[in-house]
């Protein structure tokens, strides 16, 4: 069997040792929730936490805590958020809650990147879910203090209207955390893994409210750990390749030449955002040779098999498309 946290393969069914004492510090919870997804279950429990509780964005989401050693939907006190298959116009929708798993197993496993503890969970109905620790929580119950980058860079919808998620480039994110975060060196580069992971991953909405500041008890500022990771282009096929443009108001001439980002597109970004260039060509060389790797991952992933395929094809091209000069 295989842990639908990590994907490692274990003996008896459910959480392996180390998922249960990432996700629940020990406690033995069930991989199976005593009660059906939303879509199944028709009652007044869903449609009150619905109204009540959506974070925002479109997808509805469900906050749950920790009861002795049952998960519990809650409307306060949330230490998890649960994403059930969401509903829309999007193509394999059914596959979302595999897709984000698997990208930010991905993320973490392989790229070691600072992530949200996560795990697969299914509803009673056996329909599946993408279950996250929510990292602004404290162990006493109180927040860290974060702010996304439409907050911190002062976009609003009232200010820059509908589309103001979209309306700025990743290197003026790059200044951004430049000017409000004293450790920024490190934070740079962490920020710039990202955007080529989400780059090579076809995560094609990683717009400005999907990068986050926190303040740290320390009280200095750090990037939260990514979240929202999975591949959009699963789910819609005109995707741009990214949310946001890497440059502000220019393009590369190998952009303008191919249509699309290669390699000499994210050494300039990496360069004008203030890492070295040294750097800068170690962080692209982390995604080298990683194929088998991945692939293992993909194949040991909650999707489906054609879309395991689609997963692997996607990535390879990015790859390609990185490795081309
Ligand atoms: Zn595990």
């Amino acid at each position: 069997m295989i842990c639908p946290g990590c994907f490692q393969g274990i003996d008896t069914e459910g959480y392996c040792k180390k998922c249960l004492k990432n996700l629940f510090a020990g406690k033995k919870v069930a991989h199976v929730l005593p009660f059906n997804s939303p879509y199944k279950e028709d009652s007044d429990l869903y449609r009150d936490l619905t109204k009540k509780m959506s974070i925002s964005g479109v997808q509805v989401k469900f906050s749950m805590r920790l009861k002795e050693d049952k998960l519990i939907l809650t409307d306060k006190g949330g230490q998890y958020i649960l994403k059930p298959i969401p509903t829309g116009q999007f193509n394999n929708l059914d596959q979302a809650p595999a897709n984000e798993h698997l990208t930010m197993q991905l993320a973490k496993q392989l790229f070691n990147m600072d992530v949200p503890v996560n795990a697969i969970i299914y509803f009673n109905d056996a329909s599946p879910a993408y279950l996250v620790k929510r990292f602004d929580v404290k162990a006493d119950g109180s927040k860290f203090q974060q702010e996304d980058f439409a907050q911190i860079a002062q976009l609003s919808e009232e200010t820059h209207g509908k589309n103001y998620k979209y309306d700025l480039s990743y290197e003026e994110i790059g200044t951004l955390i430049k000017r409000h975060i004293s450790m920024y060196a490190f934070e740079l580069e962490k920020f710039f893994r990202l955007i080529l992971f989400n780059y090579i991953f076809s995560n094609g909405d990683a717009h400005v409210k999907n990068f986050s500041a926190m303040r740290t008890d320390a009280g200095d500022y750090m990037l939260t750990p990514a979240y929202d990771l999975l591949c959009t282009r699963i789910h819609s096929a005109q995707e741009s390749d990214m949310a946001l443009p890497l440059l502000k108001d220019r393009f590369t001439d190998a952009f303008q030449v191919q249509g699309f980002y290669t390699l000499p597109d994210f050494k300039e970004i990496g360069r004008v955002i203030g890492i070295k260039d040294s750097r800068v060509a170690r962080i692209i060389n982390e995604f080298n040779g990683k194929d088998e790797s991945i692939d293992h991952l993909v194949d040991r992933s909650f999707l489906k098999d054609e879309i395991k395929v689609d997963f692997k094809s996607y990535y390879k091209d990015k790859l390609k498309r990185i490795k081309q000069f």
